[in-house]
């Protein structure tokens, strides 16, 4: 029997929702819950580490996934994981790399679930190289909204997959999937950093890493302006050949508290972007770094999302066609340094092909990640930063998206009609549903 209960969940960017939540057991709950009338429609919520209401569905119900953390099966010959949807990169980090595999895909945190990592087709710092998660899973057992499961992949069921590869867990409730782990030398990364003057040497660095280094990003100085307009260090790394020392996992630190809204202002942020642009000598270092603190900076510090107080922020995140990236990119950091709103950590990177998935977000081209405390003017600029990431034919990351516009969501997602008639099929009473599905209208609007 399922047991449901009234709360409020939360996304990273602290947008809650009144919801009533289940949290099964087991794969047979998920049914369970299927079974069921569900008013104001149902969702999965993973980590809930998506940025706006992506994982949300206010005012209806929520099936948590927390709970289905099950590795089922692995193949050492072939790298295959049969795993749950709740199951997080963490987990697989523990198990899998004291034996020499990772995911061939890791995003910037460790806490999402691979249900997550499949309902956003997350990407990495390899995307060049290694596509998205969606590119790498051999099949997806989904709990349609009527109630049954299926398994489908690139040759059962292919409308199916690739709706639910970036669907936003609009196409029913994934219950375990098949993919493979890539092996690996040892659990370190050597790493160059090197400053970047400006976005140009910025963009030319790039390029050449792009194609000579596994792993590549940049952060970005959003506070900078004029000549040293998109200043900021670029990372390559790759696998260390051999494993060197004994790292000691450190111990997570918690911000203990809300920081009150004036802690972050544009003289804290430039004075934060100084030290850091700073840290790296102007000679450019190389070291060595486990690969949880490489591809997971900011997990030992729980609770980060605190430091933007009780009101919360939003994260903008594009990306732009390589054709268009320089132009955008500079109109993009000149409306950002103008605002003088953004915060600190700002992130450039590249991206290889577009992902599988009818609303994958990877197209070719430069994605830039920053957030913004929520303050009064906040949607005015996101919307400005909405209308040049349109004219320079680039689109908007749902999983971390509050803001964009119906209109806007339209025009950057071409196969987004392909995704409207998969759903109007498996799901035309609308059972699946969320907060930002409701805010983009995407299944009301017909073009
Ligand atoms: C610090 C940080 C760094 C990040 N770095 C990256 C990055 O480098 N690259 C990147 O691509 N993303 C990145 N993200 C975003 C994050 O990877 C995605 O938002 C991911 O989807 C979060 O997974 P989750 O388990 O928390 O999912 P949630 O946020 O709980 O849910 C996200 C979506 O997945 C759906 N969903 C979850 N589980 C299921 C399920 N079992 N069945 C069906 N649908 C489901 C939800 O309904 C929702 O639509 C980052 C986020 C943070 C906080």
């Amino acid at each position: 029997l399922v047991s449901w209960k009234s709360t409020t969940l939360t996304s990273w960017g602290r947008a809650q929702a009144e919801v009533v939540a289940a949290r099964p057991e087991r794969i047979g709950g998920v049914l369970d819950v299927l079974a069921a009338p569900l008013e104001g429609g149902l969702l999965a919520y993973g980590a809930g580490r998506s940025y706006g209401d992506a994982a949300l569905n206010g005012g209806g119900h929520q099936v948590l996934t927390g709970r289905l953390d099950r590795l089922l099966a692995f193949d050492p010959d072939s790298g295959q994981v049969v795993a749950e949807a709740g199951v997080t990169f963490d987990d697989l980090r523990r198990v899998f790399l004291p034996r020499g595999f990772v995911p061939p895909v890791i995003p910037g945190t460790g806490f999402a679930t691979l249900g997550g990592a499949v309902a956003n087709d997350v990407h990495g710092k390899n995307h060049d190289h290694a596509g998205s998660f969606g590119n790498h899973l051999d099949w997806i057992d989904l709990a349609l909204p009527n109630g049954a499961a299926v398994r489908c992949s690139a040759t059962e069921l292919p409308e199916l997959f690739e709706a639910t590869i970036g669907g936003i867990g609009l196409t029913g409730i994934i219950l375990q999937m098949a993919f493979r782990l890539v092996r690996v030398p040892s659990g370190e990364l050597m790493v160059r950093e090197e400053r970047m003057p400006d976005l140009d040497a910025f963009l030319a660095t790039f390029a050449h890493a792009r194609r000579h280094s596994t792993f590549s990003v940049g952060w970005i100085d959003a506070m900078a302006r004029g000549r040293s307009l998109g200043r900021g260090i670029i990372e390559t790394a790759e696998w260390a050949p051999l494993p060197s020392r004994r790292w000691r996992e450190r111990a997570p630190h918690r911000v203990p508290c809300n920081f009150p809204a004036m802690a972050l202002n544009p003289l804290s942020v430039a004075a934060f972007n100084q030290l850091y642009w700073h840290r790296v000598p102007a000679g450019g270092r190389e070291r060595e770094v486990p690969a949880d603190r490489f591809f997971h900076p900011l997990d030992k510090l729980h609770d980060w999302n605190r430091i933007y107080g009780k009101h919360g922020f939003h994260q903008f995140q594009c990306v732009l066609p390589d054709g268009t990236a320089e132009q955008g990119l500079t109109a993009l950091l000149t409306e950002i340094g103008n605002s003088r709103a953004a915060s600190f950590l700002a992130v450039l990177k590249t991206l290889g092909s577009a992902g599988l998935g009818a609303l994958s977000f990877p197209q070719r081209g430069y994605t830039l990640a920053l957030d913004f405390p929520h303050r009064r003017h906040v949607w005015e600029l996101l919307s400005r930063l909405e209308a040049i990431t349109l004219d320079h034919g680039g689109r908007i990351y749902l999983a971390k998206d509050s803001a964009l516009s119906p209109q806007g969501f339209a025009r950057m997602y071409p196969r987004l009609e392909e995704f409207r008639n998969l759903l109007d099929q498996i799901d035309p009473d609308q059972r699946m549903t969320s907060s930002m599905a409701r805010r983009l209208g995407l299944r009301e609007v017909r073009s």
